[in-house]
Formats: structure tokens, sequence, C-alpha cells
């Protein structure tokens, strides 16, 4: 396999109306997660110049609606197959039509796709299976980390390969204590497998960022308990103003910039 020299990425949406990011690179194009409908998808990336018919794969990280819900519309669509671990296929099973090719993947495991190696990450997050994932090569990788109750070690080493990452940074503390969620459902955000706050998540990329990060897309920011100022200023209380990477806020209803990483930036 020739090395790969660049990564090119965008985060088309994110939030709890739809997760999607959008990955190019090593002759192939992919989809993390499958949140927003396929005319959306399809229309966001012909916004970023992409052709829709190129995509070759949909990656999904667990089954929760905001990130599955158009899974087998995608695929066909899209005409690719779906990659999951096996509990997330179980859960999101009511949102294929059972035609769909699929491609089973495990924590920990490797697998090649096209010209990149795409490495799923068990993550803390109240899903049946849920993954993070790594896309890339080795010295060259964007890695995709949402929906963390919190960030354990082994979430930690995989933030420490990337030279980009779309990381979450979910809510404020206060705003969610004095929102208007249920108790219940304030007690799973804020939990151990619910979201990471916007401390949490800029205390986690203090302590996990590797020397080779060079672009951070804050995402998954809730529109009931936060705003990219209240994430911006915690990010800046603990990272500073020059953390060392171009640090980026994503939006729910529109795409962030085609982002690009490569070898020896
Ligand atoms: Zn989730
Ligand atoms: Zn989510």
């Amino acid at each position: 396999m020739s090395a790969l020299s660049e990564l090119k990425f965008s985060v088309l949406g994110s939030g709890s109306a739809g997760n999607c990011v959008y990955v190019q690179g090593g002759g192939v194009s992919i989809l993390v997660d499958a949140g927003l409908s396929a005319r959306e998808t399809q229309s966001r990336l012909q916004s970023l110049g992409v052709n829709p018919a190129q995509i070759d794969l949909v990656l999904l990280t667990h089954e929760h609606g905001d990130h599955a819900h158009h899974a087998g519309r995608l695929s066909r669509a899209f005409d690719c197959p779906l990659a999951a671990t096996e509990g997330t296929f179980r859960e999101t099973e009511k949102w294929l039509k059972g035609d769909e090719e699929r491609i089973l993947v495990k924590a920990g495991q490797s697998f090649s796709f096209g010209g990149l190696e795409i490495h799923p990450v068990a993550k803390p997050h109240d899903g049946r299976e849920p993954v993070a994932y790594l896309l890339g090569q080795a010295g060259l990788e964007v890695g995709v980390f949402t929906d963390l109750g919190h960030v354990d070690a082994v979430v930690g080493e995989a933030m420490r390969r990337c030279s980009a990452m779309v990381f979450e940074a979910n809510h404020d503390p206060r705003l969610l204590a004095a929102g208007p969620y249920p108790p219940s459902l304030k007690a799973r955000v804020g939990g151990r497998l619910g979201h990471l706050s916007n401390e949490d998540s800029a205390a986690a990329l203090r302590r996990y960022a590797g020397p080779g990060l060079r672009e951070v897309v804050l995402a998954h920011l809730s529109t009931t308990n936060n705003t990219t100022a209240l994430a911006k200023a915690a990010s800046l209380r603990v990272l500073g103003e020059a953390p060392g990477y171009i640090r980026r806020f994503s939006l729910q209803e529109k795409p962030s910039p085609l982002l690009r990483v490569a070898l020896g930036d």
C-alpha cells in the first residue's frame, strides 16, 4: 500500500438533530454516521464540491437516532455498504431493510478499506456497542469522537495518534442543570455514559492531544444546553489562545469547511 499523503474531512452537521462526518483519502470517500437524510447529506456534500456518487462506505458509531436513523437510506442512495459493530447493527435493524451490504467491525480490530486503515475504538456511551473511529494510516489519522460519557485510557490513547479530530463538547453544566430537560435526562446526559461537557472536553484535549495534532473540530454541541460562545470560552480557559492546533466549531445546520491535513504539515 502506498503511503497516504493527505486526508480531507468535513463535519457535514453535528448535534442531537443529526450527525455526519465526511472523510476522504487513500482513494476512498467515507461517511461516519447517518444522522442526516439522504437528500440533506447529498446537498451538503455538493455544497463542498464533493460528488455524492463517490461515497464508498458509511460507518456507524452507534445506534442512537441522531447517528443511525438514515443508515438504510444512505446505503441505498450511495449504493455502498454499512460498517458497524454487531451490537450497533442489532439495534439499528429497525432502520434497515435487510438487503444492505454489511461489514462487521470490532473495537480494537483495524481493517483496510481502499487505501485507508480504519480503527474502531470502544467508547463509554450508553449504546449497545458504541465505537469511535480513526481513519488514515499511522502518522496521519483523523479521529471522530462524539457521544462520550467520559474519556478513558483507550479513547485517550487513540486521541494521541490523531492529526485531526472531531471531538465532542456537548454541554455547559450550568445550562444543563438549569434547563428544561427532565431530571432523568439531565442525569443521563451529564453521566459517565452520556456526553462530554465543555470543560471535560477541553481537559481531555489538554491531556491527550498528541504532537501531530493540527485540527480540532468541536462537535455535538447541544442546541439546548450549550452555545458556541460557551464552548469557546471553556476551551480558551483550559487550553489558552494557542493550543498548538486550529480549533473550530461545527454546527447542526451547515457543514464545516472541507479541511485538509497532510503528511509533513
Ligand atoms: Zn448517542
Ligand atoms: Zn449523538
